[in-house]
């Protein structure tokens, strides 16, 4: 019997994956580097299950139907192109290579294109949803060579997170390395809503003095309404989790974020495209903030200013009533953090002539992923209401909520400002919401400035747009 699907690298996405297939019907034949692995799996979790086990490359093309599928689960960058290169004598013209792993776009888009000269069709493919997501249904990506999708559509799709109506959360991205970018803005909001999270528990724990246990309810309620999402339900039990002593293991954890780099490659990438996607760069330069924790302490006793954990002590109002107004802090970043990563993606496809379609790259994040969460059935509705829509906050659905939040927000900055309690992502959405509805900004004296020391010229306020002009500001000649 051949079988449907090969698998290289089983750790643990690779692992949950295929036992994903199998459950689903699909036969599959596995193959790790560390070919004891192979043996592991096969006689543990994949016992009496439809795996053939492989100890060579060559034994894994030969089992598979054609044309072959082999997926590549393997760590990213240059030990994909080490297995691609291994692969490409052992296929056939029209066999296809599948790059599940966190891989840059752009390595994808150059293995698309190196593949099809030599007739081989590749995906570099987004999957998200952790092990957990991996094993029960993740979302995924898909994006490369559309002479695949044909193929692979029928086993991936089988897999995916299912939602309203068994809608798969897997459906063709675009060309290139479209699946792998859309997987890479979504770690980039996946780093922007958990440093929004952080930030309202901080602010719920320093400035309302709330224990673990209280948050845990804050959050259990936040859950059933707007913020219904994964890493609030996530949070929720974390806050309830204690250690054997009866401390909570939170309490417990260095404040230090660690980070794999998805989040660094969307910010760099805004900072390509010129897009101003402010929290997910925040949300990044936070987390790098926290790895210096030793220059923190230190600094701590040196610099000057209102302490966060004695910023309960100020706190006079109604804590309902400030707790309502975290909610719509965080809300309204939210939905400001999304319009950031969806005006990105659009700039993207503009930029690398990619023909997305956000509303359905909304519907796969919509289970299965670490970011899912009800509200991005929003976004859906949104671009459905317009497909050219410029920036989500416009949109009808968002203008309204984020106006509903508005007050509540400014309140919850301005005091953590106040009360010296970090909240860099809350502030950076209030600023950036506030220059996109302002329609005269400073920026006319960044460009006197430019033309005074460097000649850089201007275009006037009322002129002609793209007509330039040179003011000799010192009257020197
Ligand atoms: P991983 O730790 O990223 O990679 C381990 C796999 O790569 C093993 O099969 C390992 O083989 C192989 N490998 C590593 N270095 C190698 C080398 N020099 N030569 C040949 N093979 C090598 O595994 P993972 O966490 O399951 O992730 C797989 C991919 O999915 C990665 O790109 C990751 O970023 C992405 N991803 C991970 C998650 C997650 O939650 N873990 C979620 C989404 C996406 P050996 O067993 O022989 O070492």
């Amino acid at each position: 019997m051949s079988s449907d699907i090969g698998l290289i690298g089983l750790a643990v996405m690779g692992e949950n994956l295929v036992l994903n297939m199998e459950s689903k019907g699909f036969t599959c034949s596995v193959y790790n580097r560390t070919t004891a692995k192979v043996d592991e799996f096969v006689n543990g979790r994949g016992k009496g299950k439809k795996f053939v086990g492989c100890h060579s490359m060559e034994d894994l093309v030969k089992s598979l139907k054609t044309p072959r599928i082999v997926m590549l689960m393997v760590k990213a960058g240059d030990v994909v192109d080490h297995f691609i290169n291994q692969l490409v004598p052992l296929l056939s013209q029209g066999d296809i290579i599948i790059d599940g792993g966190n891989s840059l776009y752009t390595d994808s888009d150059r293995r698309v294109k190196d593949l099809d000269k030599k007739g081989i069709n590749f995906i570099g493919t987004g999957v998200s949803g952790g092990e957990e997501g991996a094993l029960h249904g993740p979302s995924i990506m898909p994006g490369g060579n559309p002479k695949a999708w044909e193929a692979v559509k029928p086993i991936l799709q089988a897999i995916a997170a299912k939602v309203e109506g068994g809608q798969p959360c897997c459906d063709w991205v675009g060309d290139g390395g479209a699946g792998h970018y859309v997987k890479m803005v979504h770690n980039g909001i996946e780093y922007g809503d958990m440093q929004l999270i952080s930030e309202a528990y901080f602010i719920l724990k320093n400035y309302i003095g709330l224990s673990n246990s209280e948050i845990q309810q804050v959050f259990l309620e936040w859950n059933k309404g707007d913020l219904d999402s994964y890493l609030i339900e996530i949070s929720a039990d974390i806050f309830g989790k204690k250690e054997e002593n009866g401390q909570y293991v939170v309490d417990n954890i260095l404040d230090s974020a660690g980070q794999k780099g998805t989040g660094k490659w969307t910010a760099i990438n805004a900072l390509d495209l010129g897009v101003p996607v402010t929290l997910i760069g925040e949300a990044v330069f936070a987390r790098c903030l926290s790895s210096l924790k030793d220059q923190r302490v230190s600094a701590a006793k040196i610099l000057p200013g209102p302490v966060a954990s004695e910023a309960h002590n100020n706190f006079k109002g109604d804590k309902k009533q400030f707790i309502e107004y975290i909610r719509q802090a965080l809300f309204a970043s939210k939905l400001v953090s999304y319009a950031q990563g969806f005006t990105m993606m659009k700039a993207a496809a503009k930029e690398y002539s990619w023909n997305l379609n956000y509303g359905n790259i909304a519907l796969l994040w919509r289970g299965g992923c670490i970011i899912r969460s009800t509200f991005l059935g929003k976004i859906k509705d949104a671009y459905e209401r317009d497909p050219n829509l410029d920036n989500l906050l416009t949109d009808k659905w968002f203008t309204e909520k984020i106006g509903a939040c508005e007050v509540g927000w400014r309140q919850v900055t301005a005091a953590s400002i106040l009360n010296g309690i970090p909240s860099p992502a809350f502030t950076t959405a209030l600023s950036y919401f506030d220059g996109y509805r302002c329609p005269m900004l400073p920026a006319n004296l960044i460009q006197a400035q430019r033309d005074y020391f460097g000649a850089h010229t201007y275009e006037k306020l009322n002129g002609k747009r793209g007509e330039f002009f040179h003011t000799n500001w010192t009257g020197r000649g």
